[in-house]
Formats: C-alpha cells, sequence, structure tokens
C-alpha cells in the first residue's frame, strides 16, 4: 500500500472522519466547570485500543483522567518515537446566546463545522486519531513507538500534560495538535503569581493618624498602600522590558505584567494588614519561567529596599500553581522551536506535499501544553487545524478541508517519522 492511496481514503472516508469530530464535540467538557472528562476520555482510550495502542488511564483530579496510549513500533529501538499531544477540554460556553444551534450538538453547513472545540481542540485529536485509524485499517504496522496523550485541564492551567512528562513519557519528537491555522509554531510562556504584603500587627484605624502623621511614633503601614508602590514597581519593569527584551516573530512589548486580581483589608475599622496580588506574566521563548519569577521577586524587593517599611516586611512570593481552579496558579513554560531540526523539517515536507505550499513557521499568539514537552527535553512544535479567532469563541468552527487536509498531513507525517531511523536525527 501506497502512501498515496492511503491519502485518498482520507477523502473517501471523509464522512467518518466528520462523525468522529461530532462524536467528540458532544461530549461537553467545558473547564471551568471542569472534573467531566471521563465519558470523553473513555471514548478516546477505547478508540486507541482499537487501533491496537495499550491503555494508561489516571485520575489528574476526579472525573478528569488523563490517557496515555502506546503503541509498540516493530523496531522501537531503531526508528523515530512520536509523541502526539492534545487537550479534551474546551473553554467555558458562558452563555450560549448568539449560537445559532447548541454548542454541543455540532452542525455542518458551508463546509465548515460548528460547535465548541471544533477550532480548540477536538477537531485536531479527531484528526491526528483518524490518520492513526487509517494506518491500522490497511494493516500498517509502524517501526516505531507513538504516544497519544489526551490529557485534561489545559484550559484552566491544569497539570494533565505535566504529569504525562512526570511519568517519564519521552520521544525523539512530539506534537500539540492544537489550534495554529496549520502553522509551525512554538510559543511565549505565561507564569501565574501572587504577591502578598504582610504586616505583623494589625492596627486600629484610629491609630492611622500615629502612623503617617510628623511626631505620630508608631511604625506601621497599610499593606494596600505598600502594594500601590509594589505596582508602580511592576509598571516600571514591564516597560523596561517592552524596551530591551524581543523576539522574533511576536511585536514588541509582548512580555507583560498584569496586575490582575488585587485582594486585601480586613475591615473599615483597621489599617489594611494584608494586601495579595495576582499577577501574570508574559514572556519570550528564550526565557525560562523560574528566572522570570526571579526577575520579578528582585526587582520588587529592590523597590522594597527603597521604602522604609516594606524593607523590614519585605513581600512574600508565590509563583505558578497546578490548576486555576483548585489553586489559584498556573504556568505554561515557553516553547522555543528548532527550525533546522529534524521535526520541523520533515513536518514541512509533509505538509507541503498535500498543500502544496510551505507552512508557515513561527509563533502561537498563545499558549499551550507544547512547552511542558520543551521543558521535558523532547523537540516540539504546535501543529493543529483551526484558527484562534475561532478557539472559544461564539459559534466556533473549523473549515472541513482543512480538517481533511491536517488528517493528511498527519498521515504523511506519521508514516514517515515513524520510518525514520533515530541516528539520522
Ligand atoms: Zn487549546
Amino acid at each position: 500500500m501506497q502512501l498515496d492511496d492511503l491519502l485518498t481514503q482520507v477523502d473517501n472516508h471523509r464522512d467518518e472522519l466528520l462523525t468522529l469530530v461530532k462524536d467528540l464535540i458532544r461530549f461537553p467538557t467545558e473547564s471551568p466547570p471542569a472534573r467531566n472528562t471521563e465519558e470523553a476520555q473513555s471514548f478516546i482510550a477505547e478508540k486507541l485500543r482499537e487501533i491496537g495502542f495499550s491503555i494508561d488511564q489516571w485520575d489528574v483530579f476526579p472525573h478528569d483522567p488523563n490517557v496515555v496510549g502506546t503503541l509498540k513500533g516493530e523496531q522501537p529501538d531503531v526508528y523515530q518515537s512520536l509523541i502526539i499531544n492534545g487537550h479534551i477540554d474546551v473553554a467555558e460556553v458562558e452563555n450560549d446566546v448568539g449560537w445559532t444551534q447548541n454548542p454541543f450538538e455540532p452542525v455542518v453547513k458551508d463546509g465548515r463545522i460548528y460547535g465548541r472545540g471544533t477550532a480548540d481542540m477536538k477537531g485536531g485529536l479527531a484528526g491526528a486519531l483518524f490518520a492513526l485509524q487509517l494506518l491500522k485499517d490497511n494493516g500498517i504496522v509502524l517501526p516505531g513507538d507513538v504516544i497519544f496523550q489526551s490529557v485534561i485541564g489545559e484550559e484552566v492551567g491544569e497539570a494533565g500534560t505535566l504529569e504525562c512528562c512526570e511519568k517519564g513519557y519521552k520521544a525523539d519528537g512530539a506534537i500539540v495538535v492544537d489550534t495554529s491555522d496549520l502553522a509551525i509554531q512554538g510559543q511565549g510562556g505565561v507564569i501565574t503569581g501572587w504577591v502578598t504584603i504582610k504586616s505583623p500587627t494589625t492596627y486600629h484605624d484610629a491609630l492611622r493618624r500615629n502612623m503617617i502623621h510628623a511626631g505620630g511614633g508608631l511604625y506601621g503601614a497599610s499593606a494596600i498602600e505598600k502594594m500601590v508602590k509594589l505596582i508602580e514597581g511592576l509598571k516600571e519593569l514591564e516597560q523596561h522590558w517592552a524596551v530591551t527584551k524581543s523576539y522574533q516573530g511576536f511585536p514588541a512589548g509582548m512580555s507583560t505584567i498584569n496586575p490582575a486580581v488585587i485582594e486585601g483589608g480586613r475591615h473599615a475599622a483597621f489599617v489594611a494588614d494584608e494586601c495579595r496580588l495576582w499577577i501574570t506574566v508574559h514572556f519570550y521563548p528564550d526565557e525560562n519561567h523560574m528566572e522570570i519569577a526571579k526577575e520579578v521577586e528582585d526587582h520588587l524587593l529592590k523597590v522594597s529596599e527603597a521604602d522604609p517599611w516594606l524593607r523590614h516586611h519585605p513581600p512574600i512570593f508565590k509563583w505558578g500553581g497546578k490548576s486555576m481552579i483548585e489553586d489559584k496558579g498556573e504556568i505554561f513554560p515557553s516553547l522555543n522551536i528548532n527550525q533546522e531540526g529534524k521535526l520541523v523539517q520533515q513536518l514541512t515536507r509533509a505538509h507541503s506535499n498535500i498543500l502544496a505550499t510551505k507552512p508557515q513557521v513561527g509563533m502561537s499568539q498563545t499558549v499551550t501544553d507544547g512547552g511542558w514537552l520543551g521543558e521535558a527535553g523532547i523537540p516540539t512544535i504546535i501543529y493543529g487545524p483551526g484558527d484562534l479567532r475561532n478557539a472559544h469563541s461564539t459559534n466556533e468552527s473549523v473549515e472541513v478541508s482543512q480538517l481533511v487536509d491536517f488528517t493528511k498531513v498527519m498521515l504523511t507525517f506519521i508514516y514517515q517519522w515513524s520510518h525514520t531511523k533515530k541516528e539520522e536525527l
């Protein structure tokens, strides 16, 4: 069986591909609220089993299991292995006003398939699964291993993919089939953090005069007022970054520090003894989230040094987290791509074969789980159907012809990657 014959089969079996996308859309795996992916994940696990994968399934959170399938190659020591990664959760449908149909009852209309998750990213999951299905149906046994990861929680910064990496899943290359409009992409990163200012003493409101006026004699401060100083400091750092940092593929000033949420004070009868600021920091692909966190800390500690009260009551930092829902924190490591590497080269070739044009290679304007795989030392890229305008949007949709093209590219790429010897890397 030639690859060309296999590719015609994608066209011949187009309706089956669409049925698979629709089946996935019908599982309402919204996140938040999350904890609702069990059925969808069992469905994927069953599909993978039919193709010959062995399944590793575990709860990351109750009712939110990860599914990792492994399809053993015939000569896994000799031929390249591949990880295909995607998330099963979809963005919340806050209200379905404006949707022309139920977001979880997909319809095909005017060459597009509509429904929550079509673009982000059940279309990608379905296309990759379907490519593997066709290989199996045509009796093709791959020489290298294929690992299929269907993870939870990506929409709320949960550690689905991180747990796959922590479990030790590795490969010679990884593709995150998330929304990229068939461009090959890396990404910048995001880390959230809490900055807390805390006074060791709680003062009654009546003592404010003593605290702030000449001769008052009381060494104390309002945590809220001191936080204003740190927010100003963050703005200065953000501006400094905007001027001094850049990365090809991004507009200037992408490295932002957003003071997103502020909480503080206990009651109008007291001077605020605690203030907490929740910040979101974006950084470039050549930067690491731990270094960025340290840059912010160092700067705020310098700002604090220049203040007579903060100097002795410096802010406390808590960075990242494994879930925006559970611990109000998240990390998306950045992802650098190696344009000369085998992964980009082979995928470019597969894409060009199908679309008769070279793919764009660049940077995603959003974040995906790709950063975790990259951080685990696996050459990784983002490549999937659907565009970001559609991700998370009302009447989310993906073009059917793009979905078909994606499936063909994946079929070609998986086949060729798996038939490439490791030492050729
Ligand atoms: Zn996504």
